[in-house]
C-alpha cells in the first residue's frame, strides 16, 4: 500500500486522428488522476502561428525553413495554467495565443510545419522535459511511437471523418465563429493524409496501443472504458 502511494505515476500516450476528441478526453483523464496534461498539437500550432505571422509560409505552402529555424532559437513557448479557463494555455513570448492557434488558418498550415524535422526536434525537446516527471497524459500523433515509445499506456483514437468534422464544427460555432462544414471536413481529411504520409514520425498506431473508436461513444462511456483498464492494470482510479 505504501509503495503504491509513492508510485511515480505512469505516462499515458494518446495518439490518433484529428478531431477525435483526444484533447478533451486526455484533459479529463489527467484531471481525474491528478496528472499533468500536455496538448502536443498546441506546440505545432504555435510554431505554425509564428511562421504565418512572420510570413515564412507562402501561398503555395512553401516554408522558408532557414528563417523559421533561426526564429525558433529566440522565441519562447510555455504552457500556463489559467484558473479562468480551468486549463493550460499556450503562450508565445508571454502572449496568450490559445485562441489564435485554433483558427482554420493555422489548422490549414499546421501539417506542413509539423513535417519539418527541426520543428519536430524542437517540440520533442519540450515534451521530453515535460514528461520527465511521470504522471503525465499527452495527446498527439507520435507520442506512443516516437516521443515516449516506452509509455506505460498507449491509446490510439479514431472516429468516422464526418463525426469528427461535426465535433470541430460545433466547437467553432460555440466559440462564436461561422465555419462552413465542408471546409472543416476537407481540412480534417487533408491533415490526416499529410500526417499519415510524412517521412518523419508519421501518424500510426503503435503495435502495443489500444484502439478506441469513439464514433458512437459519449465522453462518459470513454472514461468508463478507460477506468476499467487503469484499475485492472495499475490499480489507478479515476476520481
Ligand atoms: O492535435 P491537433 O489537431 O491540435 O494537432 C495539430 C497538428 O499538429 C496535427 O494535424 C499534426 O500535423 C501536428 N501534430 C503532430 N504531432 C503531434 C501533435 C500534433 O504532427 N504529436
Amino acid at each position: 500500500m505504501f509503495a503504491l502511494m509513492n508510485a511515480p505515476g505512469i505516462i499515458i500516450a494518446i495518439d490518433g486522428y484529428s478531431s477525435t476528441g483526444k484533447s478533451t478526453f486526455a484533459r479529463l483523464v489527467a484531471s481525474a488522476l491528478g496528472y499533468i496534461y500536455v496538448d502536443t498539437g498546441a506546440l505545432y500550432r504555435g510554431v505554425t502561428l509564428l511562421a504565418l505571422r512572420k510570413s515564412f509560409i507562402d501561398t503555395a505552402g512553401e516554408v522558408t525553413e532557414e528563417s523559421l529555424k533561426e526564429e525558433l532559437k529566440v522565441v519562447k513557448f510555455e504552457f500556463r495554467f489559467s484558473e479562468v479557463a480551468g486549463r493550460s494555455e499556450l503562450f508565445l513570448n508571454g502572449e496568450c495565443v490559445e485562441r489564435e492557434i485554433r483558427s482554420l488558418e493555422v489548422s490549414g498550415s499546421v501539417s506542413i510545419i509539423a513535417r519539418i524535422g527541426f520543428v519536430r526536434n524542437y517540440v520533442d525537446e519540450i515534451l521530453h522535459e515535460l514528461g520527465r516527471r511521470k504522471g503525465v497524459v499527452m495527446d498527439g500523433r507520435d507520442i506512443g511511437t516516437v516521443v515516449f515509445p516506452n509509455a506505460e499506456l498507449k491509446l490510439f483514437m479514431t472516429a468516422r471523418p464526418e463525426v469528427r468534422a461535426r465535433r470541430r464544427f460545433d466547437e467553432m460555432v460555440q466559440a462564436g465563429e461561422s465555419p462552413v462544414f465542408e471546409d472543416i471536413l476537407r481540412n480534417v481529411n487533408e491533415r490526416d493524409k499529410i500526417d499519415q504520409n510524412r517521412d518523419i514520425a508519421p501518424l500510426r498506431q503503435a503495435p502495443d496501443a489500444i484502439l478506441l473508436d469513439n464514433s458512437e461513444m459519449t465522453i462518459e462511456q470513454q472514461l468508463e472504458w478507460l477506468g476499467k483498464i487503469l484499475e485492472e492494470r495499475w490499480n489507478l482510479k479515476l476520481k
